[in-house]
């Protein structure tokens, strides 16, 4: 069968210590998954009810990249999160298996048009213009399972220009890597290549033009750039 013109190649991310990169199928997102966070947002946590968004796959951004200022908006916050890459998919995958799942660990920046968010909440309208825009996804170099197991007590942070922003314990996230991969996998198909970014902290704020960021998951992964 032809097609009548090629699409680009799909977006992938470095693996620590292998050749092969790690092709992105989906980007899976969870909002409210720690109660600082949701609490300065003046919302509450819901444990019955996740909420879950997507960015395109071609979002990403690779560790290193300088990231393009978005267009439409004057308020664009980071979000430091663990990304969580899965090797293997399904649905209705349950709590106790869920982590044989998962291919490996990340540290990514759900960035975010917070203006476009504000209005889009206060007119109940979908978050796709506020979260999903092109470059919205950077994500570190993948630490395969393999190397570093699943992480549990684990420092996240962010720093800006060298200045603190967010930092947490992982294990302050509401709903956990397996509990979201479970609830994730009764609302879609999961698939190898699926990106999870597992949720933000408190101390979310504004990036500008220049501004560096350096985001951390423990020793184990690093994500810097430059917003241009
Ligand atoms: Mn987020």
């Amino acid at each position: 069968m032809s097609h009548l013109f090629a699409l680009p190649a799909p977006s992938s991310l470095p693996i620590a210590g292998r050749s092969a990169r790690f092709p992105v199928h989906r980007i899976y997102c969870i909002g409210r998954n720690y109660v600082d966070h949701a609490r300065e947002m003046g919302m509450a946590v819901n444990r019955a009810q996740p909420v879950f968004f997507l960015k395109p796959a071609d979002a990403v951004v690779t560790d290193g990249a300088d990231v393009p200022y978005p267009p439409a908006t004057t308020d664009l916050h980071h979000e430091v999160e663990m990304v969580v890459a899965l090797a293997k998919g399904g649905r209705d995958i349950a709590v106790e298996h869920a982590l044989g799942h998962v291919f490996g660990y990340g540290v990514g920046l759900d960035l975010t048009r917070r203006d476009l968010q504000a209005a889009a909440k206060q007119a109940g309208m979908p978050w796709d213009s506020a979260k999903a825009f092109d470059h919205s996804a950077p994500v570190s170099t993948l630490h395969p399972v393999t190397a570093i197991g699943h992480p549990a007590h684990i420092e996240l942070s962010l720093e800006v220009n060298g200045v603190l922003r967010q930092r947490t314990d992982i294990d302050a996230m509401v709903f956990s890597v397996a509990e979201t991969i479970h609830e994730l996998s009764r609302l879609w198909t999961l698939a190898p290549g699926d990106l999870i970014f597992t949720g933000t902290p408190a101390g979310v704020a504004a990036l500008q033009p220049g501004d560096h960021f350096r985001a951390t998951l423990g020793a184990i992964a690093l994500l810097e750039g430059s917003m241009i």
